[in-house]
């Protein structure tokens, strides 16, 4: 059903796409996971409010996690353009690998972050593990979390048609859209912005009752590759959404919000709180990124070593970036005190 702000929410599996009708055709915000029957759930529900697909005029893809860009490449094969932020497209020709690609530096850095060797082989295997349940289509137990959409989702590469800058408009007969820069949950996350109806299409960014999880991620463009400091950005960006006019929330995941100030007030709260632990822990001495992680979670599967590992990094990186804390690294370990 059309929302009361001109906006149509698409469920797809855990995903939401949103489909804005305007006087001359649609503009749909992420271009959707694809698993097997996506596309034709997509269709069934631009259907049922009275559109079609060849009423996409638009695609404006929000970040490259395959959930929310998987279907970019079908998008433009029906002839509809994609447009992204100008940062993150580099990731979208990466395709399935958009996460897989670094895996190397993943577990290079998990050793220089003291993971123990058999912490990561343990991870490496429950990762198995679950490709293999998913594979044979047991997706509900064996110890195998259940998956968030009815079937694996896949990632294609594509190039954006619409590299867009910080500040560009989407405008599509009455209607249009601003793209708003917010890195943090991927180097080239954005947002977008209805001036005119206060609505966010917040992505990943500003997920309500959720913690979005900063990621890990490299440029490899640089040489040595380069780490990216994602929560210190993700904060940033948070301070970029909230000094717009937003009134409305249409998140990636989760139900749409109105609660603004609260949920930008309660991710920060997450934030002060998990940084209030590290200062913490460093007031008895310098540890490593591990060791730190240890305490806070000291009962942590292997399989949520990841991304646990980067909430923490991400926090100790906020305080390394206001000079709170520094690393010190010998022989390939990073330690980390207080300053
Ligand atoms: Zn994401």
């Amino acid at each position: 059903m059309i929302t009361e702000h001109g906006v149509l929410p698409i469920a797809l599996g855990d995903n939401w796409a949103y489909a804005l009708p305007t006087s001359d055709g649609v503009i749909l915000i992420d271009a959707g996971p694809d698993y097997d029957g996506a596309w034709d759930a997509l269709a069934a529900q631009l259907d049922a409010a009275g559109l079609a697909i060849g009423d996409v005029r638009y695609v404006a893809i929000t970040h490259a996690h395959i959930d929310h860009c998987g279907l970019a490449f079908r998008w433009q094969e029906a002839g509809v353009p994609v447009a992204a932020s100008e940062l993150e497209v580099q990731s979208f020709l990466h395709g399935r690998n958009i996460i897989g690609y670094q895996t190397q530096y993943v577990f290079e850095h998990m050793r220089r972050v003291g993971v123990p060797e058999e912490r990561i082989a343990g991870f490496i295997e429950s990762r198995e593990r679950m490709r293999r349940a998913f594979r044979s289509g047991d997706n509900t137990g064996g110890g195998v979390r259940r998956e968030r959409w009815p079937g694996l989702i896949r990632g294609t590469p594509f190039r954006p048609d619409e590299p867009l800058a910080d500040g560009a408009e989407i405008r599509l007969g009455d209607r249009r859209v601003v793209l708003v820069s917010a890195p943090g949950h991927t180097p080239g996350n954005c947002v977008f912005f209805e001036p005119e109806t206060g609505a966010l299409f917040s992505g990943d960014q500003v997920i309500p009752g959720l913690n979005s999880n900063p990621g890990w991620h490299w440029d490899i463009s640089a040489e040595p590759p380069e780490r990216f400091r994602s929560l210190p950005a993700f904060a940033e960006s948070l301070d970029r959404i909230e000094a717009l006019d937003v009134r409305h929330l249409y998140p990636g995941h989760r139900e749409p919000s109105d609660e603004v100030a609260e949920e930008i007030e309660r991710v920060r709260r997450h934030h002060r709180k998990r940084q209030g632990q590290l200062r913490e822990m460093l007031g008895e001495g310098p540890r490593s990124p591990y060791e730190l992680l240890m305490t806070m979670f000291s009962r942590l599967p292997d399989r949520r070593l990841w991304q646990a590992m980067a909430e923490v990094t991400g926090h100790i990186d906020a305080l390394v970036v206001r000079g709170e804390a520094g690393e010190d690294e010998s022989d390939g370990l990073l330690t980390i005190r207080l300053v």
